[in-house]
């Protein structure tokens, strides 16, 4: 399908294809001075102390996890109104995703009333996603998690760049984690980050990122080596350098990305708030976003299918975040023996719908989605 409003757009030039190119002719390919220099831009850019590229925002998830010795027996309190990863790196160390419900219909980030109601004997940290780009209540979380003696985890996969008083997103507990994947707001194709301020974890996640090895290839290569030891059971977590590279690049234009990811959302609101079928969450939102995403919620009694299909018609692409964890047949089957009961998440897994969000989208496309929105939506109704 070619689209004519696509839900995300890579923004790519001349920069990201040069800097692959070097790369290419460096002849070196992974964990180099890309990552070196990825790493150093990125803790710099958050003013966080440490922070590790990896393959992927879900390796991140995982090593976090890790370092925290968080296993079975374990709980983590997590949103269910997320991408499945959040939870799956849960239950790679063998804990259990316990779900919390969202706060409201207009505000899709995890209920803090909810998660204080969740804490048992057994829950060892909280991971937070910050919906959509949208800061969670960490003010309040971080009160929680001190009063439980809980971690807490960012899952900051949609919030890259988002202030917070003096910090930034993924800055703010004891482990931020992103997401590099192609429709994030800084894309490498695959990779992620892990960041902490806390040096008692550092040298653990480097380990756990290349096998438990204590010297890496390029260390070796430069001479500084000959052997190495295997000290905990680790991962190939490694970031390649083509990757690393156009981190470098994509960082450098994040700040004005997100930027017109806001105005265009303005646009959007403009043209939809009067619109009957639909409400938009997160207007007024007291705290700050990085706009990953642009959800709608629709009226009861408007057919999303259809809907959805219409605009396909139109060769606009939308997308739904999220089928809600709790509800997929392998959590299903597994977690039987505890039905998790999260109303708000189930009503706006049903009724919401992803609009088009990039920053190569311009005005003209923005009108175009609303004004086909506007159309379909009275022959919609069930
Ligand atoms: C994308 C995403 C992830 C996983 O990131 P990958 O890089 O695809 O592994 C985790 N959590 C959330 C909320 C995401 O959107």
């Amino acid at each position: 399908m070619k689209w004519k409003v696509a839900l995300s757009d890579l923004n790519f030039d001349h920069r990201e294809e040069k800097i692959v190119s070097q790369v290419i002719q460096s002849k070196w390919l992974t964990m180099g001075e890309m990552v070196k220099k990825l790493e150093r831009n990125f803790a710099n850019f958050l003013g966080v102390k440490h922070a590790f590229a990896v393959s992927s925002g879900t390796a991140a998830l995982h090593l976090a996890l890790r370092v925290l010795d968080i296993e079975a027996k374990d709980e983590v309190l997590v949103p269910s109104l997320t991408f499945v990863a959040s939870s799956n790196a849960i239950l790679y160390v063998g804990a259990k995703p316990v779900f919390v419900d969202i706060t409201s219909l207009s505000d899709f980030n995890l209920s803090c009333d909810d998660l204080e109601n969740k804490i048992t004997s057994k829950t060892k940290a909280i991971m937070i996603v910050h919906y959509g780009g949208y800061l969670a209540d960490m003010n309040r979380i971080k009160k929680i998690a001190k009063k439980h003696g809980l971690f807490v985890i960012e899952d900051s996969a949609h919030a890259i760049g988002v202030k917070f008083k003096s910090k930034i997103a993924g800055g703010i507990g004891d482990f931020g984690c992103f997401s590099f994947f192609s429709n994030k707001n800084m894309a490498t194709g695959e990779g992620g980050m892990l960041v902490t301020n806390q040096d008692k974890f550092a040298e653990k996640i480097r380990l756990l990122r290349s096998h438990g090895m204590t010297s890496m290839t390029w260390d070796r290569h430069i001479g500084h080596a000959y052997s190495y030891d295997v000290t905990e059971l680790g991962y190939n977590y490694r970031m390649t350098e083509m990757n690393a590279a156009l981190g470098i690049e994509q960082l450098k234009k994040l700040s004005n990305s997100n930027r017109i990811r806001r105005a265009l959302i303005k646009i959007y609101i403009e043209n939809l708030e009067e619109t009957t079928g639909l409400s938009i969450p997160f207007l007024n939102y007291p705290r700050d976003s990085a706009f990953h995403l642009f959800p709608i919620l629709l009226d009861k009694d408007i057919n999303r299918g259809k809907f959805m299909e219409t605009l396909r018609r139109k060769k606009i692409q939308t997308s739904i975040h999220y089928p809600p964890i709790h509800k997929f047949s392998y959590y299903q089957k597994n977690f039987r023996a505890s039905p998790n009961k999260l109303p708000l998440t189930e009503y706006v897994g049903e009724h919401e719908v992803t609009l088009p969000l990039h920053p190569l989208l311009k005005e003209k496309d923005i009108l175009f989605v609303c004004d086909q929105i506007k159309r379909a939506l009275p022959s919609l109704k069930r």
